[in-house]
């Protein structure tokens, strides 16, 4: 049910979850199948607007390596998966081995302790059963890189599309929207105790009583309220020199090379494909945890770019798309504004007259590709 974090006479709940993204409703919904009762303090509403993004703002120190906080999370229901891509990768066990050229790349979790949970997490994404490992191809692998892991993509990518209902259906769940957390009280022992909140709009300020606290936030609003705790608690979460808020950073991307295949049907292998269950899946190239100790690197994976920005693949309607990237507005409407971004970035190269030939008539044929920009 929607419920109102400001109506005292509301009673509190087991549990109080900040956020209202797939983690904060994956929580909520899983202590619903267990009869326990929580409220979901959302700062968003069922829509995104500009004045609540604009209540999150920060100062990007590297604007070439990450886009604008309003293109990299949504402050509404369901999070930022309103505009995530939908591709869930599974971790690998070399995630969690402290790797010598990881500086600080210790977990305090286990590859054991999380992969029980990769099944009701790929489930809840709508991306089907677990499976995340492909099966080999007569020359896809060898002891330095392998072609078999999976990325699986979600069918339905929004959260509040595929579960905002059932949480709001609940009688366990009171999810109240428009509600800003700005600061977490700690006891004298370091138990959470109220939690500081204001309508989104501003006119409304109250402090609420917490039973048990799980902040959903997303990661950089988690962090924020983290550094607000420590900077009243200088020793929590590691201390002032510690980890907390250090090692953020966007994904590193870039196309690094062009493959060559020596049958063409190896490109249609890298290409989407739909399994049994009827999610897409595609493979993805990925150095060997020997060869990542080897050369040093942490753990990468290499996927095709062709499938829209390489005019080579010859087809119409991805050239269109890529065109269309460059047009701000309708760009916007059609990709995500990060992907958005890549394409454009490109639109004035070489390319674009390539993709304008594809629109022509002659060019509609199968795709011959045997190279793909990885
Ligand atoms: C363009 C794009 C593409 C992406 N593609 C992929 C992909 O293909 N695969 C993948 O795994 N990931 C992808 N991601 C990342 C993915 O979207 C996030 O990892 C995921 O949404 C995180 O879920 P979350 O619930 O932790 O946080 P969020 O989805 O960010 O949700 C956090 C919620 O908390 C609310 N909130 C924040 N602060 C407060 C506060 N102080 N008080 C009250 N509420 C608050 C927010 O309004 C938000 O609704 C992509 C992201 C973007 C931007």
């Amino acid at each position: 049910m929607f419920g109102d974090a400001f109506d005292r006479s509301q009673s509190a709940a087991e549990v109080t979850i900040i956020g209202a993204g797939p983690v904060g409703l994956a929580i909520a919904l899983e202590l619903d199948r267990l009869g326990i009762s929580s409220q979901v303090l959302e700062a968003g509403g069922l829509r995104r607007r500009r004045s609540v993004d604009s209540l999150f703002t920060a100062q990007l120190q590297t604007p070439a390596t990450h886009g604008p906080l309003e293109a990299v999370s949504a402050k509404m229901y369901g999070g930022t998966s309103n505009l995530w891509a939908g591709a869930c990768v599974a971790y690998d066990p070399i995630d969690f081995k402290e790797r010598k050229f990881v500086s600080d790349g210790a977990w305090p979790v286990t590859y054991e302790d999380v992969s029980p949970f990769f099944e009701p997490a790929s489930r809840f994404l709508d991306a089907g059963p677990a499976e995340f490992i492909a099966a080999n191809v007569a020359h896809g692998s060898d002891d330095e890189f392998s072609c078999t892991n999976l990325a699986r993509f979600a069918g339905e990518r929004r959260s509040q599309v595929r579960h905002g209902g059932a949480a709001v259906r609940s009688a366990h769940i009171r999810v109240c929207l428009n509600t800003v957390v700005t600061e977490v009280f700690l006891s004298g022992d370091g138990v959470v105790t109220e939690l500081a909140v204001a309508s989104s709009d501003g006119s409304k300020l109250s402090r609420l009583p917490v039973r048990m606290l799980v902040v959903a936030a997303g990661g950089i609003e988690t962090t924020r309220l983290a550094l607000n705790m420590q900077r009243d608690r200088p020793e929590l979460f590691g201390g002032e020199a510690g980890p907390l808020g250090r090692y953020y950073m966007s994904h590193l991307m870039g196309s690094i090379a062009d493959v060559r295949f020596l049958k063409p049907q190896y490109v249609d292998l890298f290409d989407f494909q739909k399994d049994a269950n009827g999610t897409y899946t595609r493979r993805r190239f990925q150095p060997s945890e020997a060869a990542q100790e080897k050369w040093g690197l942490s753990n990468t994976v290499l996927w095709p770019e062709g499938a829209i920005a390489d005019a080579r693949h010859q087809r119409a309607l991805l050239s269109l798309v890529f065109l269309l990237s460059g047009a701000n507005g309708l760009g916007r409407a059609i990709l995500p504004e990060v992907v958005r971004r890549r394409y454009s970035e490109n639109i004035l190269g070489s390319t674009a007259a390539a993709h304008l030939r594809n629109l022509t008539p002659a060019a509609s044929r199968a795709s011959g590709l045997t190279q793909m920009r990885f």
